[in-house]
């Protein structure tokens, strides 16, 4: 996929480079397939993260943003540590997430609501709160499974691994203050 950034004015590559640390190595995928060859979850995925990439510099916006690759990727790096041209494709695939929440654009996948649920709790108490997630998410989302966690839920609770209530770290201010700032950076 060779080609120079500036050939690509107002595209969906230009857009993804853009937001993403590093993106500007896109240009030089060669689509050798290693990043595809690499990951635990290509077969879950619609699209390999080779496919994905061709698709991006096609500029086949509304198909990559509706895939569900990225609910599929478990951000292993495998990918990204595999690629010969240093594409930075696990921070792309999580650049594509953002685009797709922000312009809702998914499907079929609960990913979203569980990721807002524990950026939530990171965002107030900096750390992730299990039985928040069980109830907040699990109860509401998916009960069922929840019923199905009930006994290990059980166990964690017994032997102190899971607390009832959130609890914050030390020096909260310092975290949340980072987390503004990466917002907005982001927004810009
Ligand atoms: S491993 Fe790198 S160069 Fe090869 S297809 Fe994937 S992104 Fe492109
Ligand atoms: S980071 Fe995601 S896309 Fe890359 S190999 Fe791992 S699961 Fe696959």
């Amino acid at each position: 996929m060779a080609a120079h950034i500036a050939e690509k004015k107002g595209t969906f590559l230009e857009e993804v480079i853009e937001a993403t640390p590093g993106g500007e190595r896109l240009v030089h995928c060669i689509q050798c397939g290693s990043c595809g060859g690499s990951c635990p979850s290509g077969a879950e995925m619609q699209y390999t993260p080779r496919t994905l990439i061709a698709m991006i510099g096609a500029n086949d916006r509304d198909a990559v943003l509706a895939a569900n690759t990225m609910w599929a990727c478990v951000s292993c790096y495998f990918c990204t540590s595999r690629c010969p041209q240093n594409i930075p494709i696990t921070d792309i695939i999580y650049t594509l997430k953002r685009m797709s929440i922000a312009e809702k654009r998914y499907h079929d996948t609960d990913a979203p609501a569980l990721a807002k649920t524990f950026t939530d709790f990171v965002d107030r108490y900096g750390r992730s709160f299990e039985f928040g997630l069980a109830t907040g998410y699990h109860l509401l989302k998916r009960p069922i499974s929840m019923m199905k966690m009930g006994p290990m839920g059980l166990q964690m609770f017994t032997r102190g691994r899971m607390a009832l209530r959130p609890t914050k770290i030390r020096q909260i201010e310092q975290l949340q203050a980072i987390i503004n700032k990466a917002k907005e950076l982001s927004a810009k």
